[in-house]
């Protein structure tokens, strides 16, 4: 386990001289620190372990990224814990960090500013601890890595002399893993007015971060179109061209069956599309799942 940080330590910079196609340290970098690091995932499904030397050649700062597929399934966008090496391999952070393509490819100059504003946004959105670092430092003048030392929102290091053993570290992943659940639960709104237990709130955001997840939504309606499952409603008819493949997905689990932690999301039998009228009132009932009961009462009134 503890591999995973000390051989790029040990051999990075003596590998990087030589070939980047088919060397075996790029190759671990890819698969087999990755899956060391999903083994302490514990939910597989949901999880997602990626690592990267670089793309076509050599990175200074490889990494290991841990992804929950509901906030982001690419490091190029989102947020998510990841080890990221230093340029000269004097140590490694464990970081709270920001996909940085996305943001550069739209912000281009001011992709800098924009992740430190969003790290500073994300920090207020979770309990910070008297170990956490601010502020990271890559030793490196590319501009990938300048990129995540502005995206860091919370890190842990280690230094190259003072690795941590398997327990300090399974911990600490663990730490950011609870970080990294409190963050995204914060960062998913829900109307605060109703009266909720915690737990049902927690469902409801769940709710919500499911439906709301762009990959999933695009499938749904993929498979499912455009037209209202409830009323019947089409936004092409209404608004033409402006509405040409606008519907939202509703998802159909009864709210109060999601285990956080746990979803198995099929896309054929978990969800509605509904119309925006329709998704507000579906929430309105008792059960939100009861698409029947939606359609009833719009029927007794036609
Ligand atoms: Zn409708
Ligand atoms: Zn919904």
């Amino acid at each position: 386990m503890e591999r995973l940080l000390r051989e790029p330590i040990e051999n990075y910079l003596t590998q990087k001289r030589q070939a980047f196609a088919g060397n075996p340290l790029a190759d671990q970098l890819r698969h087999e620190f990755p899956e060391i690091l999903s083994r302490i995932v514990s939910d597989q499904t949901r999880y997602k372990v990626v690592g990267s030397p670089g793309k076509g050649n050599w990175t200074d700062c490889p990494w290991i990224a841990i992804l929950d597929t509901l906030v982001t399934d690419t490091a190029q966008s989102g947020y998510y814990p990841v080890f990221l090496f230093k340029a000269d391999m004097s140590g490694v952070y464990l970081s709270l960090n920001q996909g940085v393509t996305e943001v550069k490819d739209y912000y281009k100059r001011e992709a800098r500013n924009v992740l430190k504003l969003r790290a500073e946004d994300y920090r207020a959105k979770i309990d910070i601890d008297t170990n956490d670092l601010f502020e990271i430092s890559l030793n490196s003048t590319n501009s990938n890595a300048r990129l995540y030392e502005a995206g860091n929102i919370v890190a842990r290091y280690y230094p190259a002399d003072n690795l941590p053993n398997e327990t300090e570290l399974i911990t600490d992943i663990l730490h950011f893993l609870h970080l990294y659940e409190e963050l995204n639960f914060n960062d998913t709104h829900i109307d605060e007015n109703e009266g909720l237990t915690a737990i049902e709130k927690k469902q409801y955001r769940l709710h919500f971060r499911i439906e709301r997840n762009s990959r999933i939504s695009k499938k749904v309606k993929k498979y499912k179109g455009y037209i209202c499952e409830a009323c019947e409603f089409d936004f092409t008819i209404k608004y033409g061209d402006l509405g040409r493949n606008f519907i939202e997905a509703h998802h159909l689990t009864p709210i109060s069956d999601l285990g956080v932690g746990q979803h198995q999301i099929n896309i054929q039998t978990d969800f509605a599309v509904l119309c925006s009228n329709c998704h507000s009132m579906i929430h309105r009932l008792d059960d939100p799942s009861n698409l029947t009961h939606l359609r009833h009462i719009i029927k007794l009134r036609e």
